[in-house]
């Protein structure tokens, strides 16, 4: 907790991975691997069909299932669509489901910077007055930087060159790992929290972000993504088991009950989280630094945020404890 160039606040916390019984605390992933990956998967399966270049342009109940339309005139028909298109998803506008959320005037810039010393696995976040810079440690000497800035700074420092930008960055980074240098393209993302109202809707189930978009401050998005997925795919196999219709209304219920209230609330706890460091009023910060000092002193809640970041809270999907469906 700091201003950029001055160092860090003596009050931190660190989460050491040796207290949990399961280590390491998460993985850091580049998702152009992960996607090659996924796609590899589906790809091998026979039982499912990729539709590259294809977008969905329409959908419509129909009796007894779900009859969706293709960009390329065909349609498709089943009795569940599972609606994983992303923050403004068209499957939920579709099916009226409305959203809720709010903006919140930062902007993340992204890119992956080399640097000259070893990271040690070790992940670090500052978190300063205009938001939070995240350092994630990659393969080798490489780490991807998030650092969330207001939107009037992300645009002026977006528009600079590397050397500019590796000028604003380095007060900010530190030199805890030596010198710096840009190690890819730099991206930018504005922030946004976006939260479907409802998950399901008749023959509709919404999964990851096109449910629930949060801020990036504690790198959950995509694992709350996966949680849905692994949670929805044991709901469907098991009614199919008991002979039910996989799109029937109280199936999905059971999706909405399971998921809902743990998206939502991981999704607040972010949001207050950010709003209570990205600002410099002393009395916040006095605040944050006691909060810090005392869940750096107590190691039963040093472990409970470690649990909630590592995804071993909460009632697990069996394909999240690594078990068959
Ligand atoms: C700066 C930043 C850093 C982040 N860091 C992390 C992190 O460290 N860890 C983490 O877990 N999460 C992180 N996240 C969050 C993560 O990126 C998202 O949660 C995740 O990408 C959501 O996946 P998704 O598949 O639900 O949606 P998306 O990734 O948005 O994918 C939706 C897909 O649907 C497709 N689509 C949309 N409309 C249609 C249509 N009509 N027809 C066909 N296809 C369509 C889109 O082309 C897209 O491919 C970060 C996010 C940001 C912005």
């Amino acid at each position: 907790d700091g201003h950029a160039g001055e160092g860090a606040a003596p009050f931190f916390l660190h989460f050491d991975a040796r207290e949990l019984d399961q280590a390491p605390v998460g993985y850091m992933l580049e998702d152009r691997y992960l996607y090659r990956a996924f796609l590899d998967a589906m790809e091998a399966s026979d039982k499912i069909t990729l539709l590259h270049e294809t977008q969905v342009t329409g959908q419509q109940v129909v009796p007894g299932g779900v009859e969706v339309s293709l960009s390329t005139g065909k349609t498709l028909t089943a009795k569940l669509l599972i609606g994983a298109d992303g923050r403004r998803s068209g499957v939920a506008e579709r099916a009226g489901i409305t959203r809720e959320g709010w903006g919140y005037g930062q902007t993340a810039l992204v890119a992956a910077v080399e640097h000259e010393k070893p990271h040690n696995g070790i992940a670090q976040q500052f978190f300063m007055p205009t938001g939070p810079l995240a350092i994630l440690p990659l393969k080798g000497n490489r780490s991807s930087i998030v650092w969330s800035e207001t939107e009037e700074n992300a645009k002026t420092i977006s528009a600079l060159n590397d050397e500019d930008f590796l000028a604003v960055l380095r007060p900010r980074f530190g030199d805890f790992l030596g010198e710096i240098k840009l190690a890819g393209p730099r991206f930018s993302y504005p922030l946004n929290l976006t939260l479907a109202k409802a998950y399901v809707a008749p023959r509709v189930a919404l999964v990851g972000d096109a449910a629930h978009g949060v801020h990036p401050i504690a790198g959950q998005g995509l694992n709350l993504g996966l949680r849905d997925v692994a949670a929805l795919a044991e709901i469907v196999v098991e009614a199919m088991r008991r002979g039910e219709d996989i799109g029937a209304e109280d199936v999905l219920e059971r999706y909405q009950g399971w998921r809902r209230f743990d998206s939502t609330s991981l999704a607040l706890g972010m949001d207050t989280v950010n709003k209570l460091f990205s600002n410099d009023n002393p009395l916040l910060k006095a605040g944050r630094d006691l909060g810090m000092g005392l869940v750096q002193a107590i190691p039963g809640l040093r472990r409970g945020f470690m649990q909630q970041a590592a995804g071993l809270s909460g009632p697990l999907p069996r394909l999240l404890q690594g078990r068959a469906l």
